[in-house]
């Protein structure tokens, strides 16, 4: 809690959270580790439901957090800067919703004390992504999907 027994996403911009604060405003839903296509001529992103081979389906967390930049040389890290550019960051995505001042949803675990509502309400990719080292690069593109803004 912040001042005031003002919770710290109500109080504070994403650029005065500490790193503390920061990590666990994610709410685990593992959206943001899905693959992505970029359109070369167009460069028009298109999501898939294809999941980074580091992404623990089950529990939506990255299997090597720490070190998964080593591992994943594109795996972005989130930053209030990109929270207000990525284009495919979802809008369920917790730092969009407290950027965008919606607030976070009764599923997020700082709200419901529990990790496992972000699956109970259907936000997380758990159940439906598939890991993309099980599939031939040249099928990607038929893993696309349409924005999935369920919010
Ligand atoms: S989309 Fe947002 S809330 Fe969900 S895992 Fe990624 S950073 Fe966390
Ligand atoms: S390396 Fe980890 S955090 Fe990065 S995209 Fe893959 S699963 Fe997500």
């Amino acid at each position: 809690m912040g001042q005031n027994n003002v919770p710290f996403w109500e109080s504070k911009t994403l650029e005065e959270m500490s790193s503390k604060e920061w990590e666990s405003l994610c709410d685990g839903c593992g959206r943001c580790c899905l693959l992505k296509i970029e359109d070369w001529d167009t460069s028009e992103v298109f999501l898939t439901r294809l999941s980074c081979h580091l992404l623990d389906k089950e529990t939506c967390r990255c299997r090597d957090y720490p070190n998964r930049h080593k591992v994943v040389e594109d795996c972005v890290s989130i930053s209030p800067k990109k929270v207000r550019s990525l284009s495919w960051l979802p809008e369920s995505c917790a730092y969009r919703r407290v950027d965008d001042g919606r607030g976070l949803a009764w599923w997020h675990p700082l709200l419901s004390g529990s990790s496992k509502t972000v699956f109970e309400a259907g936000i997380s990719v758990q159940g439906w992504a598939r890991c993309e080292s099980t599939v031939a690069p040249d099928d990607f593109h038929r893993y696309i999907i349409n924005d999935f803004d369920a919010d």
